[in-house]
């Protein structure tokens, strides 16, 4: 049952999620090229976990006698691979919805240091658990006119690869000040860094430096475009500087107004 209703789930999802986003492809922005590339790509990255989902539940179908516990293996890797296809699914609505203008940004009175403190405090667990130490120095009262939801997605997309990409013992710092325009942030890390030459590719649409390509950290390489279109949504800017070895910084610049 357990196995079945998994199953069900994550296909419920993928076929609610393509339906969604080929809706949304209606009004387009960008142009149809790259429209086509991303539904192929989408689709290329949607079938490894199809297929391992498929294999599985066939393998599990092939021993019915066998119990939950007997079978755990294969259930967990149903699980694992449904999870990621609904963070792919999740983060490949958001980016057809922004193509076609169907995201709606709200930007309200917000204060930055305030977010920036909530957000890490959030983080704050996962970094003690992966013996990673996280430090915050925030400008207090920094006023500026941000989408809450939105930017805190972007908070969460730059900690959580800084966490991802940063080995234990080592540190990730978050920091936010007021600019003659408006505001800027910065979430650094002294982790692997990027390589000189993937450095321009970073927020491109499925983009995964060469060493985590193969690795099952569920990353959908989805991340940093979604940050940038945030940051554009907003009129701002995101730059990326890394020395690999030593560390990645990632800086926003937020205009004050509309
Ligand atoms: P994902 O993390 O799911 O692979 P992202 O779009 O968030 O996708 O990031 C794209 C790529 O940029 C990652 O695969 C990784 O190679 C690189 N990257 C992003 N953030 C960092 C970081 N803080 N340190 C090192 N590499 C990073």
């Amino acid at each position: 049952v357990l196995t079945a209703g998994t199953l069900a789930g994550g296909i419920v999802t993928v076929l609610a999620g393509l339906f969604l986003a080929g809706r949304a492809l209606v009004p387009i922005r960008v142009s149809w090229d790259k429209q086509q590339q991303f539904v192929a790509d989408a689709s290329h990255e949607l079938r490894t976990p199809l297929a391992v989902i498929q294999s599985q539940a066939e393998l599990l179908f092939r021993h019915p006698e066998r119990t939950i516990e007997e079978e755990s293996e294969k259930i967990s890797n149903v699980y694992k691979e449904t999870r990621r296809m609904n963070k792919l699914v999740s983060d490949l609505l958001t980016l057809a919805r922004s193509d076609s203008n169907q995201m709606e940004i709200e930007r309200k009175p917000l204060q930055l240091d305030a977010l920036l403190a909530d957000v890490s405090w959030q983080f704050a667990q996962m970094a003690e658990l992966r013996d990673i130490e996280l430090t915050t120095k925030l400008q207090p009262g920094i006023q500026i006119e941000a989408d809450e939801a939105r930017l805190r997605q972007l908070l969460v997309i730059l900690l959580d690869n800084a966490l991802k990409y940063t080995p234990a013992e080592g540190k990730v710092h978050v920091s936010c000040s007021r600019t003659s325009h408006g505001a800027e942030f910065e979430v650094e890390d002294t982790g692997e860094g990027i390589a000189r030459e993937d450095l321009p590719f970073v927020f491109d649409r499925f983009f995964r430096g060469d060493k985590v390509r193969t690795s099952s950290d569920g990353g959908t390489g989805l991340g940093l475009s979604i940050a940038q279109w945030i940051v554009e949504a907003h009129h701002g800017k995101i730059r990326v500087d890394s020395t690999p070895g030593k560390g990645t910084s990632f800086t926003v610049f937020l205009p004050a107004k509309k």
